[in-house]
């Protein structure tokens, strides 16, 4: 059996995973979780339920640089329940390295606050579309130290016509980023826009359910 570590995250993530009852990984983190430790772009079609979250908040985790004040993962996600549930994901899995600081921006919520919070700092960010595009002309947040970049249920993005939205913020960071892109199902405009922002991408498809 493989099991979190195997793969090469470290024992205070493991132990926080057994902990939540998470001892073997889904057939999708065990193809994602060494690759995007690696660094590669990556492109994962899996189906609802075969714990896709996971397979990019662990590797995201592993290689976040905490001293350094910037934001430098961004995850961007289709609705606020959505970005709401990675960010809880990405703070369970966090809470050996206090200094992190994970942050969600969607829309809703009030952007007063929200510039607030930002003004804190961040390291990383799960935002929706819309209103990250906002904090962007507002100037608000900075996104030129992102390294780690997530589309996160690509297509449903698609289905909600935020596709422009998000190809303005990805213009807005660093061409050396990581560019990691997961979706139930793959339609032509999402492989198009993989082909335009990824630096020849693994590319895997899975059809297994998580057990
Ligand atoms: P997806 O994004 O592919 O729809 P999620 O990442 O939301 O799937 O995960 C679906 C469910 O599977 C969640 O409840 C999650 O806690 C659970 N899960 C994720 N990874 C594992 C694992 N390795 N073992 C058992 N359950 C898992
Ligand atoms: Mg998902």
């Amino acid at each position: 059996m493989t099991n979190f570590m195997d793969l090469g995250i470290r024992a205070e993530i493991n132990a926080v995973l057994k902990a939540n009852g998470l001892t073997e990984p889904t057939p999708v983190q065990k193809q994602s979780i060494p690759i995007l430790l690696k660094g590669k772009d990556f492109i994962a079609q899996a189906q609802t339920g075969t714990g896709k979250t996971l397979s990019f908040v662990l590797p995201i985790l592993e290689k976040i640089d905490a001293t350094m004040p910037q934001v430098q993962a961004l995850i961007i996600a289709p609705t606020r329940e959505l970005a709401l549930q990675i960010t809880s994901e990405c703070r369970k899995y966090a809470a050996y390295q206090s200094k992190l600081k994970v942050l969600a921006i969607y829309g809703g919520q009030d952007v007063d606050k929200q510039m607030k919070q930002l003004g804190g700092g961040a390291h990383i960010v799960i935002a929706t579309p819309g209103r990250l595009l906002d904090h962007l002309r507002r100037e608000t947040i900075q996104l030129y130290k992102v390294r780690m970049l997530v589309l996160d249920e690509a297509d449903q993005m698609l289905h909600m016509g935020f596709l422009g939205d998000v190809e303005a913020i990805m213009e807005q960071t660093s061409p050396k980023r990581q560019t990691m892109l997961f979706s139930a199902t793959m339609p032509h405009q999402i492989r198009s826009l993989a082909q335009r922002y990824m630096k020849s991408p693994t590319d895997i498809q899975i059809r297994q359910a998580a057990a």
